[in-house]
């Protein structure tokens, strides 16, 4: 079995969710209705997890940047802002319904053989004919129902940030090229919502504009690709998992795309764009709002010019999807006090996993609980803990595995006597005995040193 093939087959998308669920990461929305299509809650592992990946974006991007700041803008934005940027005119779906068994599919789903022969893929029934759909949620501001009163669901969060780019430029003396970073939810009224939270009708979207001269456009492009690359790689991602893929047909405001695919179990898919989006956004609001888009380069005589936008545009939830892929793992292992051979074990990065240390007493008399409480106490306010008390030790550490946490930390009958405990390491299932007063250094140690084994 390839490598591919053989990852494929451990991480299903069904096994994928069933953890998900159980261990309570994700969960169906309205689930006791019998679930709202499209949307998904974050239990407590998955909201943590959801965190951490957009703190880790977040820094990258704003922190480790010195001319890149961060922006929350509203998600209800003006009604022309979506005129201007092409979205009422252009965000549209060409669809198809089968009249038969009623399933919709968007037409650049299925084979050109199937569209020609207007033939449904699931049933063979008969096909409509194609129709363009709009994907922005449309609603109602105050008590008229009338056209004045229109207000769309923003369908990414980038408009948000091209109409405050001269407000930030004024308030925050930002100089050219720089960018602005924003994370927040989209909406979109997708036709197929599959493959668990994959695609969504609300999600989370990462997204950096990064404003730059007419001319150093493509440089910025290619640096910017370079860079998106290496952050999946300090993840921890594996990365014959990750692929390029370059834009034949372009969108309207593009002049080169790429996006960076990710190996998900149901096959090769977008994860990241990456666009230069030309000077287009800012030309339309320019146009449609009558405001001057234009950026005076001080430096360089007052030059006046509409920059360039080259976007990274990341999903959120999405990555929450590849995080999960990528760590799942199943083994069969013999591990001394554990009679449970085969384990389920996501390998996140400790950066990235929801619980980083989980305290284990041996047993709860004899006072090792109380120490096991008091070890909790004092990691708590630097590393996110959990602390279970219940069940074999060997059950325990396999909860632990299943929901990614790198350490645990055992106090037994010996902890008493020379104040050590055992520290048992998630991947490898090494454990070490550590003096109880260097544990939280020498856990700092390992976060830093980490490396994935498999
Ligand atoms: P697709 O072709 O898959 O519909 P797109 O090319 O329209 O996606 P973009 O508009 O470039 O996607 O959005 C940027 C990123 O936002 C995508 O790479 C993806 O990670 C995320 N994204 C887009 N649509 C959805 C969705 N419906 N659910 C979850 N994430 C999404």
């Amino acid at each position: 079995m390839s490598e591919l093939t053989e990852y494929q087959g451990k991480a299903t998308m069904e096994k994928i969710t069933s953890l998900a669920k159980r261990r309570g990461f994700v969960f169906q929305s309205s689930e006791i209705y019998g679930g709202q299509s499209g949307a998904w809650d974050y239990g407590p592992l998955g909201i943590e997890l959801k965190n951490r990946i957009q703190a880790m974006w977040w820094k990258e991007m704003t922190r480790l940047h010195d001319n890149i700041v961060g922006l929350d803008a509203a998600i209800f934005m003006h009604p022309r802002t979506w005129e201007a940027s092409g979205h009422v005119e252009n965000f549209t779906d060409p669809l198809v319904d089968c009249k038969k068994c009623k399933a919709r599919f968007r037409t650049d789903m299925i084979s050109e053989e199937n569209l020609a022969a207007k033939k449904c893929p699931d049933c063979g029934g008969e096909l409509t004919d194609a129709r363009n759909f709009n994907l922005m949620f449309k609603s109602h501001i105050g008590p008229a129902e009338d056209t004045a009163s229109i207000i769309y669901l923003r369908p990414e969060t980038a408009q948000g940030i091209y109409v405050n780019y001269k407000n930030i430029i004024q308030s925050n003396r930002m100089k050219i090229p720089f960018g602005i970073a924003q994370v927040g939810k989209a909406f979109r009224n997708e036709i197929v919502t599959k493959n668990f939270i994959f695609r969504t009708c609300e999600f989370e979207q990462m997204e950096m504009q990064y404003f730059v001269k007419p001319g150093t456009d493509e440089e910025c492009f290619n640096d910017w690709r370079n860079q998106r690359w290496a952050y999946y790689e300090k993840l921890g991602v594996k990365m014959d998992h990750l692929r390029w893929y370059k834009h034949e047909k372009l969108a309207h405001y593009a002049k080169d795309a790429y996006d960076i695919e990710y190996l998900f179990p149901m096959g090769w898919r977008e994860l990241e764009g990456i666009h230069n989006r030309t000077n287009y956004d800012l030309g339309r609001h320019a146009e449609f709002s009558g405001k001057d888009m234009q950026y005076i380069d001080q430096d360089n005589n007052n030059e006046r010019y509409i920059p360039f936008i080259i976007e990274t545009s990341a999903g959120l939830t999405r990555n929450v999807l590849m995080i999960l892929c990528d760590a799942y793992d199943e083994e069969q292992v013999a591990e001394k006090g554990n009679d449970d051979d085969w384990r389920t074990v996501l390998r996140f990065h400790p950066d990235l996993a929801p619980v980083t240390v989980a305290i284990l007493p041996l047993m709860k008399k004899d006072g090792l609980a109380e120490m096991a409480q008091d070890i909790r106490k004092n990691l708590q306010d630097d590393y996110a803990t959990d602390y279970d008390q219940s069940g074999a030790i060997g059950r325990r550490y396999r909860r632990q595995d299943e929901a990614g946490t790198p350490f645990c930390v055992t106090v037994d009958y010996e902890s008493k006597e020379d104040k050590t405990v055992t520290l048992r390491f998630r991947d490898s299932m090494e454990q070490v005995r550590v003096p109880i007063e260097e544990l939280s250094t020498r856990l700092r140690q390992e976060i830093k040193s980490y490396k994935r084994i498999k």
